[in-house]
């Protein structure tokens, strides 16, 4: 079955990447819903969080780290910002690749509803 966030990676289709490394890629979000909505997505094709395995571990600490320097990066990291992952389809989730929303840039409700 088809990914659209494999074919990002592999360049089968286009995005605003904004950063890339051997593990993790970035890119802007197509629908944005802050004025900063990146998706920080690991380059590996894990579809929910809950197909997290141990050996992702330093994988998944990297998209943190990832997600922390772009949030320095547009300047919102002391303002405050969100990384929120949807799991399933109640969450919302409708891309089955695993990725980090960072929204920022706006105040951010909660509960996120
Ligand atoms: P989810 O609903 O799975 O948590 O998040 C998927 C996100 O991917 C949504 O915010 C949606 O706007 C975004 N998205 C869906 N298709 C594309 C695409 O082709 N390109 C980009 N850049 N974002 C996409
Ligand atoms: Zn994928």
């Amino acid at each position: 079955m088809g990914c659209i966030f494999c074919d990002i990676i592999e360049k089968k289709r286009a995005a605003k990447i904004i950063y890339k490394d051997e593990l993790v890629i970035a890119f802007e979000d197509i629908n944005p819903r802050a004025p900063v909505h990146v998706l920080v997505v690991p380059k590996k094709h894990i579809p929910t969080s809950l197909d997290i395995k141990e050996e992702d571990n330093v994988l998944i600490g990297h998209l943190f780290q990832v997600a922390n320097r772009i949030a320095k990066d547009k300047g919102i990291a002391g303002r405050g910002f969100r990384l929120a992952t949807n799991c399933n389809s109640e969450a919302g989730q409708t891309i089955f690749h695993m990725h980090l929303h960072l929204l920022g840039g706006r105040i951010m409700h909660w509960p996120p509803g």
